[in-house]
């Protein structure tokens, strides 16, 4: 049985990686007026010009308003069918379904838990219209294949950057090559300012855009954006252990007696069938994200390096062990680190074990939507996408993960696989 982590030393999932100094825009925010709305808007638009240079961005509330404002831009109309990958983040597929889109699922590629373009031409029919491409876990789609299928059979290309930035093909950002793309800036994202979003869209898509106003006041900045800060900052390594991980106990420890109220606030569900977007129901996009988003995005290459190289070393020393096996992040270009999901017999016992040793992980990050009952209306067979939910585990893989984290992951993942081995030999 491998030992606790002490308090100070725990892993948390994720940690954004963003220093205290630099929550001053967000903290001055409240106390500054916001009334020179063009000059802000080129300034994010500077962010991203070498980024995206093909596309007009827009910044939105959060990353998933980009997909519906898209939808609305090209002119999608109820009935049309959206060929989207199985595993998935429920919420991209019940945007669709609540803007009357048939969701029509295509299985993954399990190499790289991407959509798999074998699988898309088959699914290809009369009524499709847009094809929605995740990069999930920050690894490249296979574009090359994917791109050619939409302007063959003219269709709309939407990319799902939520976990990209930073994430390349052939050098490039991805998120330029499809008539639309969506990033998020997010807690729990490579790159976050507590929330926000953006649209990314050819410049004559750009022409059509008409979101309505975003209502929310001074108030819904402070709570929905604070607590939200409050939170990237006590993810931190050193905090972590102190202030979220004895709420998480006592979260989990409740819900197995089936009070999940706590367990949904910090750990929400990524399957909730009562679940409906509102686009007013968080903050607009605030000005002081820019600022903080500049700041993030300077270093983004010197993170990536450190975050592929955290995936990397946890690799390397999970090698030599039976039973479990990594993704192949670079199969279509160049990945950012941005998740470490793993292929292990049992995600859900592996979970629980760095649990109580004081690691974060996920076991259900996303789902194969596609068995969800929720979706049952458009439920397919998608036998990778199934395999990638029951089987891939998501691992911390931020910046600043130190050898020794690596080290004491590893033990854990070591014994668990050992016992567990020798517990169904016997
Ligand atoms: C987080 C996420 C989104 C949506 O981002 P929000 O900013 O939370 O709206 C979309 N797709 C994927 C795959 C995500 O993980």
């Amino acid at each position: 049985m491998v030992a606790r982590l002490p308090r100070h030393r725990m892993i948390p999932r994720h940690y954004l990686g963003v220093p205290l100094r630099e929550f001053g825009p967000y903290l001055r925010a409240p106390f500054t007026r916001a009334d020179e709305p063009d000059r802000q808007l080129a300034e994010f638009e500077a962010l991203w010009a070498e980024r995206l240079p093909q596309q007009r961005v827009v910044p939105t509330p959060l990353g998933r308003h980009a997909l519906w404002y898209f939808i609305d831009a090209a002119g999608l109309q109820p009935g049309d069918e959206v060929l989207v990958a199985a595993y998935n983040y429920y919420v991209v597929v019940r945007l669709l379904v609540q803007k009357g889109l048939v969701p029509v699922f295509v299985d993954v590629d399990p190499e790289t838990s991407c959509m798999d373009p074998e699988d898309l031409a088959r699914k290809i029919g009369p009524r499709s219209r847009m094809v929605l491409v995740t990069h999930m876990f920050g690894h490249p789609a296979d574009l090359d294949a994917i791109e050619p299928l939409c302007r063959e059979h003219e269709l709309l290309l939407f990319e799902d950057c939520a976990h990209a930035i930073g994430t390349t093909i052939a050098g490039q950002q991805v998120g330029d090559r499809g008539d639309g793309a969506l990033f998020s800036f997010g807690i729990w994202k490579i790159v976050g300012t507590f929330g926000g979003g953006m649209l990314a869209l050819r410049p004559e898509l750009h022409a059509k855009l008409a979101p309505a106003p975003h209502a929310g006041g001074r108030m819904q900045t402070i709570s929905s954006i604070g607590s939200r800060a409050a939170l990237a900052h006590l993810m931190r390594p050193g905090l972590y252990g102190w202030c979220v991980e004895p709420i998480l106990q006592v979260a989990w420890f409740l819900a197995e007696r089936g009070r999940t109220s706590l367990r949904d606030l910090i750990a929400p569900s990524k399957d909730n069938e009562q679940w409906r977007f509102d686009e007013h129901e968080r903050s607009p996009y605030r000005p002081f994200m820019t600022a903080m988003l500049a700041a993030q995005l300077d270093r983004i290459d010197a993170q990536v390096e450190q975050r592929r190289a955290a995936v990397e070393g946890l690799e390397q020393r999970l090698a030599s062990l039976p039973g479990v096996r990594s993704l192949n992040r670079d199969r279509h270009g160049h990945s950012n680190g941005a998740y470490l999901g793993l292929w292990v017999p049992n995600p859900e016992a592996l979970a629980d074990e760095l649990a109580n040793a004081g690691v974060g992980a996920n076991p259900h990050e996303f789902f194969d939507c596609s068995r969800l009952a929720q979706f049952s209306e458009f439920a397919a067979t998608c036998p990778q996408a199934a395999e990638v939910c029951d089987h891939v585990i998501r691992m911390p893989s931020y910046a600043a993960l130190r050898p020794t984290d690596l080290d004491f992951i590893t033990q854990v993942i070591a014994e668990h696989l050992a016992t567990s081995a020798h517990g169904s030999a016997a």
